[in-house]
């Protein structure tokens, strides 16, 4: 007998979208195959760590059995495709961008049958049978040069893209799943009627760097143009093929998309992509602001049943609170939405069974958010140690501890409990956990050490700032404290909050500050 090597597989779920059954397989898998916990992703997925090699063709093919996938969850491919999680029935929009999410996976997956071949013994599944026909033509249509004849692969090719790449679909003012920082961002518009009409494309965002690298750097999308509603496979497959033929290769560091829509800029990039398309974006439509929303607690999904946003920790199912879950799951016959923010969403309750639904999670402290400490259910932390191979420090384990101390700081400086804003903790700068959207960003620099990024916003529409490098975790208090008393004492209003007053009053001041300060 070889190793016990282990593995760490994660799902494919646009949209976070996740069916009865196959929310009961993958809890079931978790403590049958894996760690005996679950975890929720930042891309609305699942992730199961600590699967043994010999239990992978088991824990995929009973995957695949469930109706779910984790084709494509991987790889330099299309990744999972973001969609707000919302279980809106009535609203055209919201149920028109879980269906594209959808769409857009199917046309963007590994065509080879090799992912069937391996983990099914070469027979094929629903998830592939369930395609939507106008999304296969459209993958095969070669009229822009995008197809390879003989080639299982119409999009991809041989040699499949440069590096990973993602795709989130929001609509207007609905920020709930950081649509800016993907390779691609689509807004559902819809016209006087009600009805979709087209889309708003944004392209080159990304979250990962390299320490001491500053030729990588996170960025946001840019706005590319407009296109109508059956343009919408072509130029994303023109915007994949313009990657796919000009991303870099020589260097993984430089080989994502935003990489390219850098350096040739935007202009450029939309010309290229127009040669493929056939033919010119319209110009991009105005936008209102981008609001952050979360789905927390109860709602209504617009068809007379209920929702209910439960909050997760750092997005990790365990114990009490995992089974009592799976309880309600199973008992009420519950679908279930993942949202970008390692939560999840109960869908389609019958509000005869909200009150006992509500006792069922309180009783385990799966509570209404409204009870929780705020910092907490605005903050996010991804695996790093022991789960990730990249991390040089903590992160999930480390962040419930932080947010504490910055609690207690917040207290000690006369703010009230009331008072949150957007903590995101990394273990590497690669950023799976997007801290440099946050509002106080920790990105794992070096053992208990972190950079310390700050000014994103609570809309989570504008980038951070790196504003020092390796602060030990011990100087934590004297680091924070002077800045947060700043923010106590001269922002601009109870409304104005840490990530925005930090961007308003700049850097420099902020040193000055804390460099001066004498604790009261
Ligand atoms: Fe691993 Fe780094 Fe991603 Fe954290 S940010 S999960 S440490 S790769």
């Amino acid at each position: 007998r070889g190793k016990a090597y282990q593995f760490m597989l994660r799902t494919r779920q646009p949209g976070g979208f996740v069916t009865n059954k196959l929310y009961l397989t993958m809890d079931d898998l978790a403590t049958d195959f894996g760690s005996g916990t679950l975890r929720l992703t930042t891309r609305q997925t699942y992730q199961l760590h600590g699967v043994l090699k010999d239990d992978l063709k088991s824990v995929f093919s009973t995957i695949i059995k469930s109706m779910g996938s984790t084709l494509g969850a991987c790889g330099d491919v299309n990744r999972n495709v973001l969609a707000p999680p919302h279980p809106y029935k009535n609203r055209v929009d919201y149920q028109h961008a879980q269906v594209l999410a959808n769409n857009i996976a199917d046309l963007l997956a590994p065509q080879s049958g090799a992912y069937y071949d391996v983990w099914l013994d070469g027979e094929k599944f629903m998830t592939a049978e369930k395609e939507d026909p106008k999304v296969t033509e459209d993958r095969n249509f070669n009229g822009f040069g995008t197809n390879f004849e003989g080639s299982p692969e119409p999009i991809y090719g041989a040699q499949f893209l440069p590096r990973k790449f993602k795709v989130a679909i929001t609509v207007p003012g609905d920020n709930s799943i950081d649509v800016l920082t993907n390779d691609v961002a689509i807004v559902v518009m819809t016209g006087d009627d009600g009805e979709v009409c087209g889309y708003n494309i944004l392209a080159g965002g990304g979250m990962g760097r390299t320490h001491n690298n500053q030729s990588t750097f996170p960025t946001l999308t840019e706005p590319l143009g407009y296109v109508e509603k059956d343009d919408i496979y072509h130029v994303l497959k023109a915007i994949v093929a313009t990657q796919r033929d000009y991303g870099r290769r020589d260097d993984r560091r430089q080989s994502r998309l935003k990489y390219l829509v850098h350096s040739w800029g935007v202009d450029k990039f939309r010309h290229v992509v127009e040669q493929y398309f056939g033919k010119k974006m319209m110009p991009f439509k105005p936008l209102p602001k981008w609001e952050h929303k979360n789905y927390f607690g109860w709602g209504e999904q617009g068809d007379g049943k209920l929702f209910y946003g439960v909050f997760v920790m750092n997005g990790r199912l365990k114990g009490e609170g995992k089974k009592m879950l799976r309880h309600v799951i199973e008992k009420y016959e519950l679908s279930v939405m993942l949202t970008a923010e390692q939560n999840l969403i109960l869908c389609e309750i019958d509000p005869a069974w909200k009150e006992e639904i509500q006792q069922q999670l309180e009783s385990v402290g799966y509570v209404d958010y409204s009870k929780a400490d705020l910092l907490d259910v605005k903050s996010m932390a991804c695996p790093a140690l022991p789960l990730c191979g990249l991390a040089v420090t903590e992160a999930e384990r480390g962040l419930p501890a932080v947010n504490k101390r910055v609690r207690a700081l917040l207290t000690k400086v006369g703010l009230s409990q009331q008072e949150s804003f957007v903590i995101r903790m990394t273990g590497c700068p690669n950023g799976c956990a997007r801290p440099y959207m946050a509002e106080l960003g920790f990105v794992g620099d070096g053992p208990n050490s972190y950079q310390i990024w700050l000014g994103g916003s609570p809309s989570h529409s504008r980038l951070a700032e790196p504003f020092m490098d390796k602060m030990k975790l011990d100087k934590l208090e004297e680091t924070l404290e002077p800045l947060l008393y700043f923010f106590k004492s001269r922002r601009s209003s109870e409304d104005e909050s840490f990530g925005d007053f930090c961007a308003r009053i700049g850097f420099d001041a902020l040193r000055v500050y804390q460099k001066a300060y004498v604790a009261p």
